[in-house]
């Protein structure tokens, strides 16, 4: 089985660059994980760039599930309680409080220190991984799970990603 591990900001992305990324992911991976970001602990600021950032989000979101099913591939969307920042992916120690701003972490539990967006990732994988043996997951390469409820009728003024906003970047560290 072929994986993607990708850390991506789309607070910033063009249209176009999303189209691309969305496609070159859907076309080329078995199975994306991704976590639920808008409704997860790193949109409580309400103050920064919110609308971007929230149709960032659910535009490549709806992009590559559709995407992924013209491909056949799967997405699995990983649900905002799981701690996959705070976390350790070595150990599996979960920290209380990890502000924002802090970007890299030493787990108390085993002494690794950790990028903060590798470590989320590598969590986001490993329990994306593990929910495609349970019949509940949305998996868009196995059903056509109808799941747009979240998409197009959330409250934006509810939400915010400021950390995307305050990294400025579009898209970095793919990484497999
Ligand atoms: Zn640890």
């Amino acid at each position: 089985m072929k994986l993607a591990r990708l850390h991506l900001r789309i607070a910033n992305m063009r249209q176009d660059s999303l189209h691309k990324l969305t496609t070159e992911l859907a076309a080329n991976y078995e199975v994306i994980c991704i976590e639920d970001l808008f409704v997860s602990g790193m949109f409580k600021n309400h103050n920064l760039a919110r609308a971007v950032s929230d149709m960032g989000f659910h535009e490549f979101r709806r992009q590559l599930t559709y995407k992924c099913k013209k491909f056949g591939n799967g997405l699995v969307v990983i649900d905002q309680w799981h701690p996959s920042s705070k976390t350790c992916s070595s150990c599996g120690e979960i920290i209380d409080v990890l502000p924002l701003g802090v970007r890299t972490w030493q787990c108390q539990g085993c002494g690794t220190t950790h990028n903060r967006d590798i470590n989320a990732a590598l969590n986001i994988e490993r329990i994306g991984l593990a929910s495609l043996s349970r019949p509940t997951v949305s998996y868009t390469g196995s059903n056509d799970c109808g799941e747009e409820s979240s998409g197009l009728g959330f409250d934006a003024s509810e939400t915010s990603l400021d950390e995307a906003v305050s990294e400025q970047q579009d898209c970095v560290s793919s990484f497999v």
